[in-house]
Parts: structure tokens; sequence; C-alpha cells
């Protein structure tokens, strides 16, 4: 009640217009986002909030700066550096959105109501459960990590998903160093105390292996230097490579580096089982190994929340792994829902399965054969509807449908090829490969947010539809724009201010220079002034004095 009441002073102060626009208002549709991470708080802040009654639940009452989460395991920036109060985003808002700390653990989407439970509080009935109806529901629920139910993970491994894992990575390793120091240990156990395990050759994996190094060889090698020559750092891989999803020569460089600094990467290993002090893995050739080790942080990619995984089956996705959308963002067969980020993957269209609605409409003469003039005129709606088939003539260097015709004909000097159903069928038979499923990103997320946003700010316009607010070029009133990723590259840092970044266009760039590029683009990308002075106050602190080793 106190948020709301605020937000009417401020719209009475805020002017005249304001206020009267408010009160001219009909009932306002509720909106309810679940999530405060990447999708749910982009999404705010780009959400104009006097359409809507909005409520925000979350379990956190923060956003969290993901991508500096392996800096905070080594206190090269402080955990209260990376996140911003989710109450002073909402307040710069206006005062407008109400937030409850609670998590929604079903969605009933007949109803259209979630069921909530706060972890901090109790209610007559004695437990923390409440009800909230609403007309939109933004899904940005994030995912969990996935530990493929091996045993062992969950009891004795970290994970590095939230700011408190990082602290409590953190806390682990020095607590590692000062066991290993203790008198009355003999030499195997030391070892194995100072054996640090990461399991998972992807990013997070990756920069958190080269960060733990950094710290020990940079700064607890001077405070230990009794213990440093037994510190042992592995890095466990089930893939044949680290950083798959990168270029090559950024895989090479980053193995190559490791070899160098004696971080002991060890691919085509699986995790098998993990105990209190042996972690086992598996390889075809060795069959079985057990090494003893002094912490593990897990890190192997994500999974599906369990009370989505409910939610699934009840709108007929039991058999999908992750929630399925439209390319509006919308969860199909369920009205008013929306999924972005992590805990949802967008269904993209086949053009296989409308292929004889393209044909019809290409047609326009009726002529039951297509020209290339006739492709041509609905070229620019297939690529916004399909963008596979823009992907798949760029993949093939075509410069346009008059090659991929011309190609279908076996007739490359004709000029004025014709094109029967079949033969456009045949023609684009190979397009839908090149969908691409988008990764599970910060970069995303925030872009669906807005994205999202955009779309209810001009829902008025859409209200007859729902499909967002961008007209497509040519078509009719009700049919707009869908969401369409824009990669902007992506960073690997290895350790060492060394960092490879990946930027459109195949461009590679490895190197000392890319460490700074890393760290203009992260104080660029912080979400609020104060974030960014404390970062790189952290970044400053640590050049001069190096990291913290205190817990
Ligand atoms: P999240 O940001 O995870 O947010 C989910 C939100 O939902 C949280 O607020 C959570 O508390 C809340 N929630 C959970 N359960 C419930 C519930 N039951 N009810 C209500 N709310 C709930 N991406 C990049 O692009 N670049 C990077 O460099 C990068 N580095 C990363 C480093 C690390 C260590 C990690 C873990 C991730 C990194 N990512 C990076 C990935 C990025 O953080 C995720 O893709 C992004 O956070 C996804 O956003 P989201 O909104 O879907 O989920
Ligand atoms: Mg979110
Ligand atoms: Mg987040
Ligand atoms: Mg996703
Ligand atoms: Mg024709």
């Amino acid at each position: 009640a106190a948020a709301s009441s605020g937000g009417l002073v401020a719209y009475a102060d805020s002017g005249s217009d304001a206020a009267v626009e408010k009160s001219q208002l009909p009932q306002r549709k509720k909106v309810v986002v679940l999530g405060t991470g990447w999708g749910g708080t982009t999404f705010l802040r780009n959400l104009d909030s006097r359409l809507y009654d909005v409520q925000v639940i979350s379990p956190r009452n923060y956003f969290a700066f993901t991508p500096l989460l392996p800096s905070v395991t080594s206190g090269t920036v402080e955990p209260r550096s990376i996140v911003e109060p989710i109450r002073r985003i909402l307040e710069k808002k206006g005062g407008e959105i109400k937030f409850w700390e609670a998590e929604c653990f079903k969605i009933d989407p007949q109803n259209k109501k979630i069921h909530c439970r706060s972890n901090i509080g109790t209610n007559l009935d004695g437990n923390g459960e409440f009800l909230a109806d609403y007309d939109y529901l933004v899904v940005a629920v994030g995912a969990r990590t996935n530990t493929f139910n091996t045993p062992g993970v969950v009891e004795n491994c970290h994970f590095l998903k939230e700011v408190e894992d990082a602290q409590k990575i953190r806390r682990s390793v020095m607590d590692c160093f000062e066991r290993a120091s203790l008198p009355f240990l003999d030499e195997e156990e030391r070892k194995k105390n100072l054996h640090f395990v990461v399991v998972g050759g992807g990013p997070t994996g990756v920069e958190f292996a080269a960060s733990l190094h950094d710290f020990v060889t940079e700064d607890l090698s001077k405070l230990y230097p009794s213990i440093q020559h037994l510190v042992k750092i592995s890095l466990i891989e089930a893939a044949d490579h680290i950083l798959t999803m990168f270029d090559k020569r950024i895989t090479n460089f980053a193995e190559d580096k490791f070899g160098r600094d004696g971080i002991d990467v060890k691919t085509g290993y699986k995790v098998v089982k993990v105990s209190k002090d042996t972690i086992t893995m598996q390889n075809p050739a060795t069959g079985n190994i057990s090494v003893p080790y002094g912490m593990a942080v897990w890190s192997t990619g994500i999974g599906t929340r369990p009370f989505i995984v409910e939610f699934m089956k009840q709108i007929g996705q039991g058999n999908r792994r992750v929630l399925a959308t439209d390319e509006w963002l919308r969860v199909r067969e369920c009205d008013g829902v929306y999924a972005i980020g992590d805990c949802a993957t967008i269904n993209q269209r086949r053009v296989m399965e409308d292929i004889a609605a393209i044909f019809k409409v290409a047609d326009k003469d009726k002529s039951g054969t297509l020209t290339v003039k006739e492709i041509q005129d609905v070229l620019d709606d297939i690529y916004v509807r399909y963008p596979q088939v823009q992907l798949y003539l760029k993949s093939k260097q075509m410069n346009g449908i008059a090659d991929l015709v011309r190609s279908a004909k076996g007739d490359a000097e004709k000029e004025s090829v014709e094109l029967n159903i079949e033969e456009f069928k045949k023609a684009l038979s190979l397009v839908d490969s090149q969908v691409k499923f988008l990764p599970a990103t910060a970069q995303v997320a925030s872009q669906q947010g807005q994205y999202l946003a955009t779309c209810f700010n001009k829902m008025k316009d859409a209200e007859e539809h729902p499909e967002g607010p961008i007209r497509i070029r040519g078509e009719g009133r009700h049919r707009f724009r869908p969401f369409r990723y824009r990669h902007l590259g992506q960073f690997a840092p290895l350790g060492g201010e060394q960092t490879a970044a990946q930027l459109p266009g195949d461009w590679i760039s490895i190197g000392h220079s890319t460490q700074w590029l890393w760290y203009s683009v992260y104080a660029t990308k912080q979400i609020s002034w104060r974030t960014r002075m404390l970062v790189v106050s952290d970044w400053t602190r640590r050049f001069i004095f190096g990291r913290d080793s205190s817990c």
C-alpha cells in the first residue's frame, strides 16, 4: 500500500498531465512478472508502468549482474558491487510497481492465477502461501543447474549461479588453504585439500578456473608460501574440447594457455559420482578413475525448474525439455502467458510446415507457378517470419532468391525460370536446417525483456491481436514483427589479464587488449551508476592492493 500511495504522490508532483491521464485510464490490466534476473528486470525497466497494474514476484529482492559472478569467487569484485535492489529499480519508475519477495510454485492458466509462497513470513493459515491474479503473466524465472542426476553432486559440489554461491566458493577456497596449512596434516592430506576441481568446460567453468588460477598465483602464493607448490586445478569436460560454443581458434588458445598455466584440462572425461573426498570420472580408454579433491564446482549446463516442468505437463508440453514459446514469446495454447530468458526457448516456425500457404500467397496471378519476381515480392515478409531463409542463403553464399530458384531448376543460364509447387518445395527443402536455438545468455534474456516491454507498451494498438506492435511491411494491419535476436558477441576471460572475444562476423580477438575491451564493456553494461562506480573501484583496488583473502 505504501508503494502505491507513493506512486500517486509522485504522479501528482510530476505534473497535471500525468495525473489526468492516470485518472482517465480505464481499469488497468494486471501484469505479473516472475523473476528479477536479466529477463524480468529488463522487461520492468522498459515497461511503461502507467499502462498496467504491475506486480513483481521473486524470491530475490535484487538483480545480480551474473557475468561478474566468477570475479566474486576470487574477491576481485565484491558481492554488493554487482547487485542492485529491485526496489531501487522500481522506485525509478515512479513507485507504481508492487514487489513481493516470494516464489511462485504453481501456475494456474485456466483461472489466470499463480500460487506463491513466501519464505520470510506466514499468513493466518501458518504458511506463507498466497494467490495472485493476472491478465498477462511474464515468466522470467531462469533455470537451475543441471546435475544430470549424478550421485553426490548436490551434497558435495558448489554451483555458481547466485551471489550466495560465489560467496560460498570464496569462503571454501580460503578454508581449503587454511586447512592445508594446519600443523597435523601430512603431505597427501595437504595435496587433497589444495586440489580444486571444476566440472564443465563451458564459459562459466573456464572463467572460474582462470580466475581461481589468478587468485592462487597472484595473491595466495605469497600468503601461503610453504604449500603453494601443492595447489592443483583440474578442469573436467565430457566433450573433446572446452569452450565448444566458441570458434576453434579460441578453443585452441584457451587449451594451450591453460596447459602453460598448469591447469589440468581433462577432456573426454565424464564425472559419474562425487563423494565427500573423491570425485569419480569415466573415460572410454581408462575406465573409472577416482581422485581426491578439496573443493569442486559443478558447472555443466542448465535444466528446467520443477514448477515449470509441472506447468509444461499441464499445457501439453510434457514431452519437451524446455518451455516453448512462439516467436512473439507467447506460451502456446496459454492465453496471456509469456516466457523469456533461460526458462524458455523459441520454437521457430518451419518453412516446410507452411510451404503450401507461402506458395499460394506468393502466386499473385494464380498461375500455379512462381516467377523470381513473385518470390521477391514476398521475400521481406518471408525473411521476417522465417529468419532461417536468410541464414540459408548466406551459408550457401547465394546473393538472393534468384540463385536459389535457378539452383532448384538446375538451370543456371535461363533468366526467366518459373517454379511449380514441387520445385518450390525442393528449392526451400533445406532452409529449416538453419533454424538456430538461442543460447541461454544474459544477452538473449535482456533483449527478450526489452522486446516484450515494447510490445506491452503498444499493446493497446494491438489489442485485437497480440502479436507484438510492429507492422510487417506490406502486410495487413494486425500482423507484427516477431522477436529477432541480435548477437553482439561473447567474451571468454582466460586469466592473466587475457580475454578472448568472438564478435559478430566471426571477428576474433584474443589477448591483453581484449581484456581492456572486456573491462570497458562490463563497466558500461552496469545497471546503475552506483554499481558501475563500485565495480570500477573494485578493479582499481585489485590493481593496487591485490585481492582480499580474508573471509
Ligand atoms: P535469471 O537471471 O537467472 O533470473 C531468474 C529470476 O527468477 C531470479 O530473480 C530468480 O530469483 C527468480 N526465480 C527463480 N525461481 C522463481 C520462482 N519460482 N518464482 C519467481 N521467481 C523465481 N550471460 C551472458 O550473456 N554473458 C555472460 O558473461 C554471462 N556470464 C555468466 C556467468 C555466470 C556465473 C552465470 C551463472 C551466468 C552467466 N550468463 C552470462 C548467463 C546469464 O546470467 C543468464 O542467461 C541470464 O541470467 C538469464 O536471465 P533470466 O532472466 O532468464 O534468468
Ligand atoms: Mg528474470
Ligand atoms: Mg540474473
Ligand atoms: Mg531462452
Ligand atoms: Mg505465378
